[in-house]
């Protein structure tokens, strides 16, 4: 899991800040498509975000939620933290002038002593050489993260969601990705609506495939990831279906509600998943905890200890 991983890289446990680039999104914009991905709330998917102040002000106030959960024996210079911008796109630009701002906003971050990596949310059709160019140098200065939301394989539900890239252009930025020392984390969704169970568990299996093929063979898959060159998929969150009031998906369970997943079914689901991923895949998230007062289903989502206990027991008992 994600927490271990992180202490055993960077020597201490290392917190997450949300934070904003001010970037917005081509699937929200018309560039891509208006109104977004049918499961995207108004945040672009990240409601925990700090607003979009200067750095410096957006890592104060983070770190002031963050900091309250942190041990008062960790004295506040020794804390380290990942600076995650998450919501919406976050390599996004449409002129000049903002990939040049957006650039000095993470070399920002990067130069600062108390990050220890940063994470970047987008969306794999938004990686033009200019801007593999700025996380290659990035990536000198402190590790960079690159997270993808896939959210599933089959191009049948990638068009009921309105996600806007066929598979391609994701192989295509992961083999970019990987070329630059980036490291990839995946996003996947459990529970689309019209995906059966097997065919989400299609989606895992072929993030391991696409993993184990790059990591240990010189064939290499219809993606030409570089071969034999280290890991494809660093990392991957698993996550339910949140249904949001305001987002599309939202409006049409309200109107014709469709099968969720009861807790222990989802948990029994992360555990096939699990099985099929290869143990050097990071497991940085298994299910999705978005804001409560946008949310209508499932409601077990919304008891976070419960799902971890029920996740504990199902997972304890295979
Ligand atoms: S790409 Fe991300 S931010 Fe954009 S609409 Fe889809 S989920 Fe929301």
């Amino acid at each position: 899991m994600v927490s271990e991983y992180l202490k055993e890289r960077f020597g201490t446990k290392v917190y997450k800040l949300s934070l904003s680039s001010g970037c917005t999104c081509p699937n929200r914009d018309g560039l891509i498509g208006m109104g977004g991905c049918t499961f995207c709330s108004e945040g672009g998917s990240g409601e925990f975000a700090a607003p979009p102040l200067p750095l410096e002000d957006q890592i104060r106030l983070a770190r002031k939620r963050v900091d309250a959960k942190i041990p008062a024996r960790i004295p506040p210079d020794e804390r380290r933290y990942i600076a995650y911008f998450q919501s919406f796109t976050n390599t996004y630009v449409r002129t000049e002038a903002e990939r040049i701002k957006l650039r000095s906003l993470y070399t920002e971050a990067v130069r600062r002593p108390e990050i220890a990596a940063l994470s970047i949310g987008t969306r794999p059709d938004c990686l033009p050489p200019e801007i593999l160019d700025m996380l290659a140098d990035l990536q000198k200065v402190k590790p960079v993260w690159v997270e993808l939301g896939l959210q599933t394989v089959h191009e049948k539900t990638a068009a009921a969601i309105r996600r806007g890239y066929s598979l391609p252009v994701f192989e295509k930025a992961v083999r970019d990705l990987k070329e630059i020392g980036v490291e990839v984390i995946v996003h996947v969704i459990l529970g689309l609506p019209g995906e059966t169970r097997e065919e989400m568990l299609e989606t895992v299996r072929y993030l391991a495939e696409l993993h184990v093929h790059t990591a240990h063979s010189n064939n290499t898959p219809s993606a030409e990831l570089p071969a034999g060159s280290g890991r494809a998929i660093d990392g991957i969150k698993l996550q339910q279906l949140q249904i949001l009031r305001g987002t599309p998906v939202g409006e049409q369970y309200l109107q014709d509600p469709f099968p969720v997943m009861t807790l222990d079914a989802y948990c029994a689901l992360i555990r096939d998943c699990l099985d099929l991923l290869p143990e050097d895949i990071v497991i940085h998230r298994l299910t999705g905890d978005g804001p409560k007062s946008l949310l209508i289903a499932p409601l077990w989502s919304a008891d976070k200890k419960r799902v971890l206990n029920t996740m504990k027991r199902v997972l304890n008992t295979t």
